[in-house]
């Protein structure tokens, strides 16, 4: 996009924040900004959506304005919703609500901008490939994704399919590294990584399952198959339909049998000629959710909650004087874990250590940190941490907290001090940085 109209987008995202502004921030920062999501494939809308969100502007301010939502600014809580789309999938589901069965519709929709999951509490009578439009809707959260539900006071009628630009019905040709939560149909050439068969129950059902990992020479990614296309691992397939969802804050691919799947003739790619995915911090903080990648930063804070802790065997939640928020006085689960915030200057991650990963980091195991003083364990964590580099390697996900990362590999790098000096002095002397 040319840099006068990206200068545009970027004022009116300004204009758009008003006195609304939670951080002070300028134009040339908002474009430099949006150019960034623009390289990553973020459509314009979202990387728009997601700055207002930033710097604080409430979701109403941009969604109000226009008469239809597009499904990429959806966002949670909105009330009055109007959209578009076309109904990619609906199944009935038979639930028990204050002891009563009930049926609900649950579903995914797609406009251009992307595809959102859907749940109506009535037969709303239209079928996979319709493309509807939907009035007085409203949306919450679920999962870390937003929802729509469709409610007795939502209009639905059917249109034609010229109500949606013909883009919607063609898939993104795409690599891993573009992926992004929210994304319709896919068009991509992937390796099977690793393969897992799987039973479960659906709506009383049993259903066989193929979850695994998907690899490019850009990155990895989880997938689900809700359909036997005899995959096997190393092979090479294109696969054509297939949606991004988000689980557990992290994107995976989803396909059923619509999906087209392709052997391709090529040498598989091995797992170890998948390239590290290594990013900046502000590129981590842009996404959503990222699966497998590694960062580098100095631990600038080491946060409360780090350390020896209890947590109630049921939902894993952390006890507070021995009490669960959720189910009360419980036996506690003992767990060691290091929470710290770690920054490489372009931006921060909250980074979460579990057990194993704190007892390496700290030289100690979880029964002889448990034997020390909270206050000297903190200062030990201080200590071996702070102002120190590590590599991270490992998921992230973000959620009104901010940007967590949850590593499965912690290195600490070891920083040449007097060539880190040398670094600086010659950048200084040559007039500033
Ligand atoms: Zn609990």
């Amino acid at each position: 996009m040319p840099s006068e109209d990206l200068r545009k987008h970027a004022e009116d995202v300004l204009s758009l924040l008003g006195n609304d502004l939670k951080t002070p921030v300028n134009a040339d920062d908002i474009k430099g900004q949006l150019e960034r999501f623009l390289e990553y494939g973020v459509p314009l809308n979202q990387a728009k959506q997601t700055l207002l969100k930033k710097y604080g502007a409430s979701a109403s301010v941009s969604t109000q304005a226009l008469e239809i939502t597009k499904l990429t600014d959806l966002q949670p809580n909105l009330r009055s919703v109007k959209i578009i789309a076309q109904v990619v999938s609906i199944n009935p589901k038979d639930i028990t609500v204050k002891g009563e069965p009930r049926q609900i519709f649950s579903g995914i929709l797609r406009d251009e901008t992307g595809s959102v999951s859907f749940t109506s509490w009535h037969d709303i009578q239209v079928e996979r490939g319709d493309v509807v439009e939907i009035g007085n809707a409203y949306t919450n959260e679920w999962q870390d994704a937003v929802q729509l539900n469709i409610g007795n006071k939502t209009q639905i009628e059917k249109r034609d399919k010229d109500a949606l630009p013909k883009e919607t019905f063609e898939p993104t040709k795409c690599s891993i590294n573009k992926i992004h939560t929210g994304m319709g149909a896919l068009d991509i050439e992937v390796c099977i990584l690793e393969l897992q068969k799987k039973d479960v129950e659906v709506n009383g059902e049993s259903k066989t399952m193929f979850h695994g990992v998907f690899g490019d020479e850009t990155g990895k990614i989880p997938f689900t198959a809700w359909h036997d296309f005899k995959l096997k691992e190393k092979e090479t397939i294109s696969l054509i339909g297939g949606y991004v969802k988000s689980w557990r804050g992290i994107p995976q691919i989803s396909f059923d049998k619509d999906a087209k799947v392709k052997k391709v003739k090529k040498d598989g790619v091995s797992i170890d000629k998948i390239p590290e995915r290594k990013l900046r911090m502000f590129e981590v903080e842009e996404q959503s959710g990222l699966y497998d990648v590694s960062v580098e930063g100095r631990v600038i804070e080491v946060q409360q909650g780090s350390g020896f802790i209890l947590r109630c065997p049921e939902c894993k939640r952390m006890l507070l004087e021995g009490e669960c928020q959720i189910h009360g006085s419980v036996d506690g689960v003992a767990d060691l874990r290091v929470r710290c915030v770690i920054d490489d200057g372009s931006g921060s991650v909250s980074a979460i250590f579990n057990r194993e990963i704190s007892e390496m980091v700290l030289g100690k195991t979880m029964d002889e940190c448990k034997e020390m003083e909270p206050s000297a364990l903190m200062d030990l964590m201080k200590d071996i941490l702070f102002a120190k580099v590590f590599s991270l390697k490992g998921n992230t996900m973000r959620d009104r907290f901010g940007t967590r990362f949850i590593p499965h590999d912690v290195e600490k790098v070891e920083v040449d001090v007097k060539k880190d000096a040398e670094e600086l002095i010659s950048i200084l002397s040559n007039g500033g940085i």
